[in-house]
């Protein structure tokens, strides 16, 4: 591709946020470059064949999607597939049958709920927290594709402003235990607080109460669904799409400095070959990190939450046996992949998984609407 010499913008990444800014530009008629690092687009969001002679390609990193609006795919004519997942989360306990949530609530989420609980008190509970949530999720996820609003200004668009001031200002293990009392409930619907994070769930500073509205809001649901094709089947779409509006997509071109003046910036950077190339761009998009940008322009580096993701990824024949814990008993998709085991609920304290099973997979808070 012929890089030009100036662009209206210059998008730093091609993730999926870059990604989705470029075709968005494009199609507004901008001209529009994107210079990804690597030698493919995607990010985090990429299917490999990641088994030497097993014909599988699976989401070598993120594989559930549920912050991708709909609107999006709608606007930029994605061509995407999501599945649901019959289940939701289950949690493995020692010595006893566990905890099923389904996707849907069914029977099988009731009569485990009683008997992991002893009674429909817990379950009444989870009812009453997930209905909260799904208020507000509903209420929230129009404007994650509007203008960012002020917290006053979103409190006045709720109908419980109660529970976003709560899960903003309050420690998120308080918010949850107002609602539920069961240690291993708890602990299911406080996964959703911690995942890819180091958040102290007892603390009222707000990274883990930000988590969670992350994973409960996606498109008013929170509903995660599997990618058909993988991650790469996504974000090939949104590549595609930027293509169709006339963006230029270069992989192995590592932007190295940005230079910002006042009717301009100069992007510096390097090409497969080694070569420095500068690019002058009326608007850059970053698309990478914020520390990546901060390094790039010579800012002073901001305050970063620390955190740490481990992907097991494993491709199945069959569903694994867990000695006295549930087994589906309709098909359902294989799950390939298992995130980590929820914390434990008991505040501080950590109980090993039972040897063998899968704790959970990735937990689903509001699966139940
Ligand atoms: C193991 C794992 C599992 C996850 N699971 C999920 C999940 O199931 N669902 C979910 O929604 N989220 C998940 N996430 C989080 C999700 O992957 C990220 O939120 C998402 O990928 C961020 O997308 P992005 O486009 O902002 O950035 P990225 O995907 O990080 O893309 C940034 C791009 O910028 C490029 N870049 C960086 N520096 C430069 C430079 N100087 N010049 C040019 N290019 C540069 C990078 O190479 C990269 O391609 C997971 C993350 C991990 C690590």
């Amino acid at each position: 591709m012929r890089v030009r010499s100036r662009y209206d913008a210059v998008v730093v990444g091609a993730g999926h946020n870059g990604l989705v800014a470029a075709a968005y530009l494009a199609r507004a008629g901008w001209s529009v470059l994107v210079l990804e690092r690597l030698g493919e687009v995607g990010g985090a969001a990429v299917s490999r064949q990641v088994f030497p002679g097993v014909d599988v390609r699976l989401s070598a990193y993120s594989y559930l999607v549920s912050l991708l609006p709909d609107r999006i795919v709608a606007d930029l004519g994605l061509q995407v597939t999501l599945a649901d997942r019959a289940v939701a989360s289950y949690t493995a306990v020692p010595g006893g049958a566990g905890l099923l949530v389904e996707g849907e609530e069914g029977p099988a989420t009731t009569a485990s709920f009683r008997a992991l609980t002893g009674s429909a008190a817990e379950l009444t509970g989870w009812r009453r927290f997930s209905g909260r949530v799904a208020a507000l999720a509903e209420d929230l996820a129009p404007t994650l594709t509007e203008p960012l609003l002020s917290p006053q200004r979103m409190a006045g668009r709720l109908r419980d402003p109660r529970l976003w001031h709560d899960l903003r200002e309050r420690p998120l293990a308080d918010v949850v235990a107002d609602e539920l009392t069961s240690d291993v409930v708890r602990g299911v619907v406080l996964t959703d607080g911690l995942i890819g994070t180091s958040a102290d769930l007892h603390a009222a500073d707000g990274p883990a109460g930000r988590c969670f509205l992350y994973h409960v809001v996606g498109n008013g649901t929170g509903r995660w669904r599997v990618p058909v094709g993988g991650m790469g089947a996504v974000t090939g779409a949104m590549a595609a799409a930027a293509r169709r509006g006339g963006a230029g997509l270069v992989t192995r071109a590592e932007v190295t400095a940005l230079d910002p003046r006042a009717d301009a910036v100069t992007v510096h950077w390097t090409g497969d070959d080694g070569a420095e190339h500068a690019v002058e761009a009326g608007h850059v998009v970053g698309g990478a990190a914020p520390a990546v940008l901060d390094r790039l322009t010579g800012a002073a580096p901001r305050d970063t939450s620390d955190g740490a993701q481990l992907k097991v990824n494993a491709v199945l024949t069959r569903l694994p046996g867990c000695a006295r814990a549930w087994t589906p008993r309709s098909p359902s998709p294989a799950p390939s992949t298992w995130t980590r085991p929820p914390p434990s609920s008991t505040p501080r304290t950590r109980r090993p998984p039972r040897a063998g099973c899968p704790t959970s997979s990735r937990s689903r808070s509001t699966a139940t609407r």
